[in-house]
């Protein structure tokens, strides 16, 4: 429990109104969008709570709630608008949830330099409308863009639907302003690039709230794109597609959407257009006209080479239309299921078999109704997949048991041919038992020594992301 002594005094110090505990305000902050999370949830035996909420309105007020933490031993649990989907919010009653939604100023967009400046609450959707109004963009398009924060962008090291051509949000991140756990408050970045040693904003840009809290973003922008198209390919097979998008960005462009649905996705999502066989390339490429005419010439040239077939370009006008939809987990619980998807990336060379063996071992489980894949974000030297499962069981101690041997054998399949783990939704709690197949042990021990380092009371957000040593 977080004791009343350490309420009142946080109260005196950042106001009695910033401060809550009442079964009502509390019940919204328990977890993340987890699935796992809302399963227990959906069964009403969740008991987890946050000790306390507190709400603090500047980055001043955060510096007084992390320092009386520290001071008491109070472990901290930082809350942007709770979108996460892989656990990385399960605070329990001895924690201090700090909801970062009422710091939500747009704090200054410089149109010359082309950086917006946000407070680490801002929802993401109100800071890509308020840099829209200068004719400006941040390029950073997550599904979830309505329903997450700047913040949370940064803690968790989201990558958008418009990744290829502008980058992960570790690509567009000019500065950091962070809290440390001992209340400190430091900015790092304020050049367009520095050879200043290592770049201190990575410690923070994927820490998932346990190396300190950030408290102000700033974001470089791009010029909103002169021109837009689409082009949509039938693939004959997962191969050929992936090979266009190959060729595609090893020549040198850059459509920053690039999306290839295997067959059972593209009969389920493209219903309308799909032919029984293939499976789909959906691109959209935007920027200057001149450019955009020349890359769907290219894009078209290299498609037909590779034995792609142009389909109908209102496939991908679909997409966009309905590219955020966020589903409601508990739908499928009322129906006996459990869904989810999973982010990996491989090589080019690596891909395939990573896509073979997921598909084989994943619909080998005991349960699973539907497995599927498509990749969403291409680099010059490969590509992730996007899986989607669904698993049916009879109650829900059967549908965990499911979920979790459906991410075992995707994050083991993965590793076994070199791929990473995690490509955009980070680590959390269902992937902190294999982050060793990304960093090594020795490069686990590293991250422990260094968040000992930053945070050596353990008091950020425990239990995320670090493997117990
Ligand atoms: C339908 C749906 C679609 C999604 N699509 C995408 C997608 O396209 N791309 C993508 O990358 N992700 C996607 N996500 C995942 C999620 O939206 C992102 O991870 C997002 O960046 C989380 O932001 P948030 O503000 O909701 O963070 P939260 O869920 O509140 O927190 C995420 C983690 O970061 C920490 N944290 C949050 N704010 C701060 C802060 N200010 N300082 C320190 N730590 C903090 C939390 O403690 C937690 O560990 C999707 C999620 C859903 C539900």
């Amino acid at each position: 429990m977080v004791s009343e002594a350490v309420i009142r005094r946080l109260r005196d110090e950042i106001g009695s109104d910033r401060v809550v505990t009442s079964d009502d305000d509390v019940d919204g902050y328990r977890h993340d969008y987890w699935v796992l999370s809302h399963l227990v949830s959906w069964q009403g035996t969740y008991t987890d709570r946050p000790g306390a909420v507190v709400r603090p309105r500047s980055t001043a007020d955060v510096q007084a709630t992390v320092r009386l933490a520290s001071e008491t031993g109070t472990p901290v649990v930082p809350f942007g608008l709770g979108s996460g989907v892989c656990g990385g919010i399960r605070p329990d009653s001895s924690a201090l949830l700090i909801d970062m939604s009422a710091m939500d100023r747009v704090r200054r967009i410089d149109t010359t330099n082309q950086v917006a400046f946000f407070d680490a609450g801002v929802n993401g959707l109100v800071a890509e409308e308020a840099v829209a109004e200068q004719g400006l963009t941040i390029g950073h398009w997550p599904q979830s863009i309505a329903v997450s924060s700047v913040g949370g962008w940064i803690s968790t090291r989201a990558a958008g639907q418009f990744s290829t051509a502008y980058g992960g949000v570790e690509d567009m991140v000019h500065s950091i302003e962070v809290v440390l756990p001992d209340g400190d408050m430091v900015v790092l970045g304020k050049a367009p690039r520095a050879a200043a040693g290592p770049d201190l904003r990575h410690l923070f840009i994927g820490a998932e709230g346990t190396m300190g809290i950030v408290t102000g973003v700033a974001l470089a922008l791009h010029r909103q794109p002169e021109q837009r198209e689409f082009r949509v390919y039938h693939t004959p097979s997962l191969a050929a597609g992936l090979e266009v998008q190959r060729q595609i960005l090893q020549t040198g462009w850059l459509p920053p959407v690039m999306r290839q649905y295997d067959v059972r996705e593209t009969r389920r999502t493209f219903r309308q257009w799909s032919t029984d066989a293939h499976g789909m390339l959906l691109m959209v490429h935007e920027g200057p006209a001149g450019r955009v005419a020349a890359e769907t010439e290219a894009a078209d040239a290299l498609a037909g080479q590779g034995g792609l077939v142009r389909a109908d370009d209102d496939v991908a006008a679909h997409w966009m239309q309905n590219r955020n939809h966020v589903v409601a987990w508990d739908e499928f619980f009322e129906q006996g299921l459990i869904v989810d998807t999973i982010e990996i990336a491989a090589s080019w060379s690596a891909i395939e078999a990573v896509y073979d063996d997921v598909i084989a071992e994943v619909g080998a489980v005991d349960g699973v109704v539907s497995i599927s894949a498509h990749s969403s974000h291409a680099y010059r030297t490969g590509v992730n997949l996007y899986f989607s499962f669904a698993a049916r069981a009879d109650d829900p101690t059967g549908l965990e048991a499911a979920y979790l041997e459906c991410w075992h054998r995707v994050m083991e399949a993965t590793a076994r041919h070199g791929g990473g783990i995690a490509h955009h939704h980070g680590i959390g709690r269902i992937r902190r038992p294999y982050l060793v197949h990304d960093l090594g042990e020795t490069g686990v021990t590293l991250l422990r020594t260094v968040h000992g380092a930053i945070d050596p009371k353990g008091l950020m957000n425990p239990g995320n992301l670090i493997p117990d040593a």
